[in-house]
């Protein structure tokens, strides 16, 4: 399609929300992309060819499936919102390979799409589940090599944060765990209709083949970052002591840093995820359960 007609022109998403007297709905996280340069920048990071199987999660009018649907060799599309749907049909008319799906991707049965093909996730996300969303997608191990996710700037700065930063905590952990983070672009609030309040960032995640660390009890690793960063301000043995969701004792805590060679007066930001898995192995090697 001839660019100057596609959705990323200002002008024609305007005319397409005319048309359609379609109104944003705030509470369905609805900005749309009008900058071609971005979308090139998200395309790029994605790493898409004519091979290619992608999921875009909130199509929205179809800016970004526009462009997916002419790089990719298919894309699904899954919107909530079902006044986009008749929208959609009219956008992506000439394309012969996009399916849209009518449906709330929190309750989509992802793999039963691809019944095992690889595939890779696109998204410019509704930032009002963006976390709840990435994590969903990274817990359930579904077999995407990719996700490439436009969200606020915030967010992507945590995702990809390491030790001693102020953006590192549980988030941070808990994508590293699971995935490469790469940083592809900063976005800022003109390239979107209407204007989000808050800047954008496109990050890539890739999947490990498997868990960055390797330890004996994942839920329990998991309870001890969630501990640590509840009260950041505090010492590990501190936090991990007063958290409701363990029930170890501070010098439980401490005779396991004691014993891998910290400080008893570490901050969990000063620990990496491997040392962070350690700190979990020894608690169970301890004989100490803590599970509530
Ligand atoms: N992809 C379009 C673009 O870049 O212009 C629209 C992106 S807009 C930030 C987010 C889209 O996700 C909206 O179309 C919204 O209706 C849709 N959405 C919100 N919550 C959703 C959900 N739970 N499942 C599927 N789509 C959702």
């Amino acid at each position: 399609m001839d660019r100057e007609k596609m959705l990323s022109n200002p002008k024609e998403t305007i005319r397409v929300i005319q048309e359609n007297e379609f109104t944003f709905r705030k509470n369905y996280g609805q900005n749309f992309l009008i900058d071609s340069h971005v979308i090139d920048k998200i395309i790029d990071a994605a790493e898409i060819d004519k091979t290619t199987e992608v999921l875009e999660i909130g199509p929205g009018i179809g800016t970004l499936t526009q462009y997916l649907a002419e790089v990719a060799g298919s894309v699904t599309a899954v919107e909530i919102d079902d006044k986009l749907i008749p929208i959609l049909d009219k956008t992506l008319s000439e394309y012969d390979n996009v399916r849209i799906i009518h449906g709330d991707i929190m309750k989509q049965d992802i793999e039963s799409i691809f019944e095992g093909r690889p595939f890779k996730i696109v998204a410019n996300l509704p930032y009002y589940i963006t976390t709840p969303i990435i994590m969903s997608l990274l817990e359930s191990r579904i077999p995407a090599d990719s996700i490439t996710v436009m969200i606020q700037k915030e967010v992507a700065d945590r995702m990809k944060a390491g030790p001693g930063s102020k953006d590192y905590g549980a988030l941070s952990l808990a994508v590293q765990y699971y995935s490469e983070p790469y940083l592809a672009a900063n976005v800022p609030p003109n390239c979107f209709m209407p204007r989000p309040n808050v800047g954008s960032a496109v990050i890539r995640l890739r999947r490990l083949e498997k868990p960055s660390v390797e330890v004996e009890d994942e839920k329990l690793l998991f309870k001890i970052i969630r501990g640590a960063f509840n009260q950041r301000r505090k010492t590990l043995a501190n936090a991990v002591s007063n958290f409701e969701g363990l029930s170890y004792s501070r010098a439980d805590v401490e005779k396991a840093l004691t014993n891998l060679g910290f400080d008893t007066r570490v901050r969990g930001e000063a620990l990496t995820l491997e040392e962070f898995g350690a700190l979990s192995d020894e608690l169970g090697r301890l004989g100490i359960t803590g599970q509530t």
